[in-house]
């Protein structure tokens, strides 16, 4: 029986499932804990979805809105103006980037900021007279949004079927998935390097000439924290300079000391031509996103105007001023607190939970960099063999178990998701563990009772 119980649609969703529960519905927030309406407390194991760097209720942030709020609710970047916020924003993303950045451009979410990543890569090869190269490839697992073109990019079946994606001109490469992909006896060196030359065949097959580009995550997050071979995208990028194909690092949930370091590109060895931040660039406070680029691509633009006029691409609230003035207390707030050495400090901690879990009955392996890491729950741990999807295993851990015991995480099918906020102390990590062992356990005998484990 469905019971409505309210008007919400709610995004990404098992519909029948919530409307059947009723929503879980929170009320406020403390550091890495959320209240939901009755006061039960619940550990953020994935920072909200990634995002919230910070934890909850930082008074800083607070104020620092409060009072932009009041100075200036409102300014367009269109036309040539522009705000203090927006500027120095831009300024500080250039001279923090691992790269040749020059130019920022601001959305409001990680999928818009991916669309805008493939619209400006068609008009920058439109504008150099290349128009016939314009393929994208993107990894199968990857994540990159829900629009359109950012859809067309992830890497997972249920964001195309019955949604009439992907668009025209996206290439899939396969997963750098050590754990489940390799081939019997093959070693990660020998697993990279099978990939890599699938990955050239696939474009010499297609023809370098059709190809712009190539989006990839340092980690990939929501498609079940994978985490690529030590390697794998320097030898990606080998390939793709051969082909003059340029290379996008989707940092959404890498960016601003996730894996240890500023950003993901850096630890996993990915050198981009151009970036996409989001989510912890304002502590998941504010929505705002921003698209990196070097000065090759921006001259052409600039370049351009000459016979187009004006660059025709920009919302009502790239730059707003509410998020920029957020976004740089967060960046201020990430330097005078040290929080990406917290990250640092913490990972050895998170990673030692992690992996004391890999001996639970359900889990295959366990796998961690900096403060992202995973779970991968499996029938048979020899085998690595995994249960029918149909069996909902990870979304029963977290979506039941993980809300009993009171702790907070995502299943990608039966990937256990984390990424605490990187302010989690030790002392949190060990009762947030706890309470995942618990739910794991919980999982393991509700296995048990319908004759699966
Ligand atoms: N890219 C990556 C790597 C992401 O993880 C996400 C969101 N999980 C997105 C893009 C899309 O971001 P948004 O949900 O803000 O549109």
């Amino acid at each position: 029986m469905t019971t409505i119980a309210s008007a919400l649609l709610h995004p990404t969703t098992n519909l029948r499932s919530a409307a059947q529960s009723g929503p879980l519905v929170f009320a406020h927030g403390k550091g890495v804990r959320i209240f939901d309406r009755e006061g039960r407390d619940f550990i953020e194991g994935l920072s909200g979805l990634w995002c919230t760097a910070l934890g909850h209720g930082d008074e800083e942030l607070a104020e620092a809105a409060a009072r932009q709020l009041r100075d200036l609710s409102y300014a367009t970047l269109f036309a040539g103006k522009a705000h203090e916020g927006a500027l120095d924003l831009a300024d500080r993303l250039v001279a923090m980037a691992p790269f040749d950045a020059a130019r920022v451009f601001f959305g409001q979410s990680g999928s818009d900021a991916n669309d805008t990543q493939i619209k400006l890569v068609r008009h920058y090869n439109n504008l150099i007279g290349r128009p016939g190269k314009k393929k994208i490839i993107a990894l199968d697992r990857g994540y990159h949004g829900v629009t359109i073109g950012a859809a067309s990019l992830t890497g997972l079946a249920g964001f195309h079927r019955e949604w009439d994606l992907p668009i025209p001109g996206i290439l899939r490469a396969r997963c750098p998935y050590a754990y489940l992909e390799a081939h019997a006896g093959e070693d990660e060196d020998a697993f990279t390097a099978r990939l890599v030359a699938e990955l050239e065949a696939m474009i010499v097959a297609e023809g370098p000439e059709t190809i712009a580009a190539m989006i990839a995550e340092p980690v990939l997050g929501a498609g079940g924290v994978v985490i690529p071979p030590r390697g794998y995208f320097a030898q990606v990028r080998q390939v793709l300079d051969r082909h003059d194909i340029l290379l996008i690092a989707d940092e959404v949930i890498t960016g601003f000391g996730r894996t240890g370091e500023a950003f993901g590109s850096q630890t996993m060895g990915l050198r981009p031509d151009t970036m996409t931040l989001a989510k912890a660039l304002s502590s998941g406070y504010v929505p705002i996103s921003a698209v990196l680029l070097p000065q090759q691509i921006y001259q052409a633009f600039e370049d351009a105007s000459a016979t187009l006029g004006v660059f025709a691409h920009g919302y009502t609230y790239s730059g707003h001023p509410l998020a920029t003035a957020i976004a740089l207390k967060t960046l201020d707030i990430y330097r005078e607190r040290d929080i990406f050495g917290q990250a640092q400090r913490m990972a050895p901690v998170f990673a030692r939970h992690l992996q004391a879990l890999a001996d639970h009955p359900l889990i295959g392996e366990a796998r961690s960099v900096g403060m992202i890491g995973a779970l991968q729950i499996v029938r048979d741990r020899k085998t690595r063999a995994l249960y029918d999807p149909a069996d909902g295993v990870g979304a029963w851990c977290a979506d039941t178990a993980g809300i009993r015991h009171g702790v907070l995480f995502r299943a990608t099918f039966d990937t256990l998701c984390f990424a605490p906020p990187l302010v989690i102390s030790e002392a949190e990590l060990d009762e947030m563990f706890a309470r995942v062992r618990a739910a794991l356990d919980d999982a393991l005998e509700w296995l048990t009772a319908r004759g699966l484990a």
